[in-house]
């Protein structure tokens, strides 16, 4: 099927055309980074504006770059959550009005299913598989049997991965979201600080950030206080290490528990982080030759719609339509 895509559940508004859930004609990506700049993180009320002001031209461009006229379009879809309730309202708004006054079918898309279906765009889903979700409010492990068939085997006690990266950020000093520049830092120094590892000789596949988020402010304070000077990279590698440890960690584990499992996919913001993609790749490697791995390009770890087009093909095909009542839902879980 031929499927306008629309994303606006946090600072990104965006439209693709994508075909049969694979082919990606076009992916429009407007982002409001600059504006939430300033005030250290996404402001929601300022969020909801900036896509009300983007979100028209953004579907016109998406439209245009992926040649498709309302004729090809088989279906609109978009996410109805996880995300900020004003932001996402932009966006299902935009949709119900498209699929009503062009007569066609709405697809209601989960966000976090769409990160990892961003993968369907790269190669096929082979299913059963592992995917390792890691964005700025999701940190799990999900096991698929099938299309569209999700089972959260693990996941965070408290913080998110992508939270705690751009927390760290916050306190090191670098602009807003800070997930890349720490990791750009960590390459540049090493791990002499050696912070503390989260739920040590615990059998889980759990994940928490909290604790290491304490340490690392901690260790910046009492420094600071003694004035003693820490370098910054060292400190990046060495929160880093410690976040990176638990990632492959609990992906290994649950690759031994599941050993019916041959295929890793990543999934979400924190899935262009180059440690990851290093250490994770080796970890694969050194365990089972047979087992593919899998991340999705850096322009499609983000936020965007194409991975909501690209999820929405299995709805289509189960012909899984919405109401044009359909509502955001800001909670929604996978
Ligand atoms: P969710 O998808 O859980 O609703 P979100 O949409 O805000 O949250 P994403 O857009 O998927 O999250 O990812 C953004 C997150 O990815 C931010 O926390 C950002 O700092 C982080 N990130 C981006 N690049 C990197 C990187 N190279 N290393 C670590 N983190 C990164
Ligand atoms: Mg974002
Ligand atoms: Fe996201």
């Amino acid at each position: 099927a031929t499927i306008l895509a629309i994303e606006s559940s946090c600072d990104e508004t965006s439209a693709a055309i994508v075909l049969n859930g694979t082919d990606m004609r076009s992916n429009v990506v407007a982002s409001q980074i600059k504006s939430h700049m300033r005030f250290g993180g996404v402001v929601p009320e300022i969020a909801s504006r900036h896509h009300v002001e983007q979100i028209t031209q953004v579907i016109d461009l998406a439209m245009t770059e992926g040649d498709a006229t309302w004729d090809d379009v088989d279906a609109v879809a978009v996410t109805q959550g996880p995300g900020l309730v004003g932001s996402l309202l932009i966006g299902i708004t935009a949709a119900k009005t498209l699929a009503f006054a062009h007569q066609k079918p709405l697809i209601g898309v989960n966000h976090m299913a769409g990160h990892i279906y961003a993968n369907q765009l790269v190669a096929p889903m082979d299913y059963p598989l592992l995917a390792l979700v890691v964005s700025g409010g999701h940190t799990e492990l999900v096991l698929m049997r099938g299309d569209n068939d999700f089972e959260t085997i693990g996941d965070t006690r408290d913080d998110a991965v992508g939270e705690a990266y751009d927390k760290i950020g916050r306190v090191i000093g670098v602009p807003y979201p800070g997930g890349k520049i720490i990791d750009q830092m960590a390459h540049e120094g090493e791990d002499v600080y050696n912070y503390p590892r989260a739920m040590k000789g615990e059998d889980t596949l759990d994940f928490s950030f909290s604790g290491l988020k304490s340490a690392v402010i901690n260790h910046m304070h009492n420094a600071k206080q003694k004035n003693e000077a820490l370098d910054m990279n060292n400190v990046a590698a060495s929160f880093q290490a410690a976040a990176l440890d638990q990632l492959v960690g609990r992906t290994m584990r649950a690759l031994e528990l599941h050993p019916e499992i041959k295929h890793v996919l990543v999934a979400g913001g924190v899935a262009a982080n180059k440690g990851l993609r290093t250490q994770l790749t080796a970890a694969i490697e050194a365990f089972d030759q047979e087992i593919t791995l899998q991340f999705p390009p850096l322009s499609l770890c983000g936020d965007n719609a194409a991975m909501i087009g690209a999820a929405a093909e299995s709805l289509y095909a189960q012909a899984d339509f919405a109401p044009l009542g359909l509502d955001a839902k800001p909670g929604l879980s996978l």
